[in-house]
């Protein structure tokens, strides 16, 4: 039995029969669904000459040993934002057991390495807030102590949903066994943007996930009426604010692939008869070149303290999060450039804006690289989040074909 890919696609069909409602996949971590969709998974794994076991963080992992303990991983997640599509996440785990089922059958159930499937848990993040959670206990990146006590919006602490599912947080640090031999990891993921469907191409090679300054910016000026205050004797907050929305676009305009976004905005009193007293917005700025991505935060605090400046107000800034960008592997990324090419007739050499599993895996020291497929009109986490099944097919096709090189390249290494 060769590959498959059209068994993914109808895999694909079934995961989403049996775990979307009418807004969409409802694979929530550390829910019923996610974990149906879990046991439904294991039920393909039935007659594979496999190893099947959860670590210690909740990732699912399915092992092929082959005739070298040293091992080739590939990646991808069953679980879903609410409301979300058929395809993020779950096309990276099915294409990965398909691609498992050729070497298994190829090569007579030992190929010539060790070849791992890993499911991560968690990571959405869209419960907890906290993307990423499986594999940074891999990576050894996660702090317990700080998501312990995060709650879901019905008030369920991280650490009771997770013992639910037979996790405990405290033995988190045990997920970084399975680092063990991993010479290489590979995932396939749509894109979630609009660049290859614009550029009329399937398939394209990630370069890294961007890093990202994630920050919360106050502008305080002073409440006054609406009728008695003349302009000239504002202090409105929101219009300084309002100019770094816009001065935004020109500072991330400088550079090719750089985003820059304020996407939240309130305002206090936030009434109609009143000026702006306080205006809280959020800044949200990606590159793949760390150099720009500080030059970015620099301009953008500077730029706030000339509007504010203008307007006769004050900024303060506070950070929210950050995470530097991760370049994937260069060798791999040539690889995976190869891969598409020989499928597909072309590819494109693309960052990504979303960040992924294959991030933590990278900073893990594991070399890495991503493939994406194109995603129609550029949309995910939403139900209408679709790719052709011709260019499904392809990608679980390009995969295979990464894998292969990527099991020669381990070879001829060691
Ligand atoms: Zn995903």
């Amino acid at each position: 039995m060769s590959l498959n890919p059209k068994r993914t696609v109808a895999e694909l069909k079934e995961l989403r029969e049996l775990t979307a409602d009418e807004n969409g996949a409802q694979r929530l971590a550390w829910t019923d669904v996610w974990q149906k969709a879990r046991k439904w998974f294991a039920t393909k794994l039935v007659g594979l000459p496999i190893e099947h076991h959860y670590d210690a963080a909740g990732n699912n992992w399915v092992t092929l040993r082959g005739a070298s303990e040293k091992t080739l991983l590939i990646g991808g997640h069953l679980d879903s934002v609410p409301n979300g599509g058929w395809l993020d996440g779950s096309l990276n785990v099915l294409a990965g057991l398909e691609v498992l089922r050729r070497f298994a059958t190829e090569f007579k159930g030992k190929p010539p390495v060790t070849i791992r499937l890993v499911d991560w848990a968690d990571e959405e993040g869209a419960r907890f807030g906290r993307s990423l959670l499986g594999s940074s206990a891999f990576a050894g990146t996660h702090s317990i102590a700080a998501d312990r006590v995060r709650t879901d919006k019905d008030g369920v602490t991280m650490q009771d949903a997770l013992r639910r599912c037979g996790i405990h947080m405290d033995h988190f640090p045990e997920a970084k066994k399975e680092r063990a031999n991993a010479a290489a990891y590979i995932e396939l993921h749509i894109e979630q943007g609009p660049v290859l469907e614009k550029l009329g191409l399937p398939l394209g090679v990630v370069l890294g996930t961007k890093g990202v300054e994630r920050h919360a910016i106050t502008f305080h000026g002073q409440e006054a009426h609406s009728g008695a205050t003349p302009m000239k004797q504002r202090k409105d907050a929101l219009a300084a604010a309002a100019k770094l929305a816009l001065e935004i676009r020109n500072i991330a305009g400088k550079h090719s692939d750089a985003v820059c976004t304020m996407g939240s905005l309130k305002t206090f009193p936030g009434i109609v008869t009143a000026v702006v007293g306080r205006c809280e917005a959020t800044l949200d700025q990606r590159d793949l070149d760390a150099k720009v991505l500080a030059q970015m935060y620099r301009e953008a605090q500077e730029a706030s303290k000339r509007f504010a400046s203008e307007e006769n107000c004050t900024v303060e800034w506070s950070r929210i999060w950050n995470i530097e960008p991760i370049p994937f592997h260069p060798h791999m990324v040539e690889l995976c450039e190869q891969a598409a090419r020989e499928i597909s007739g072309g590819s494109h050499r693309l960052p990504s804006g979303p960040l992924h599993d294959a991030a933590e895996v990278s900073r893990a020291g594991i070399p890495t690289v991503m493939m994406f497929v194109q995603s129609l009109r550029g949309i995910s986490h939403n139900k209408i989040e679709d790719t052709r099944e011709e260019h499904l097919e392809m990608s679980v096709a390009a995969l295979d074909r990464l894998a292969t090189k990527t099991v020669d390249w381990i070879l001829k290494a060691n």
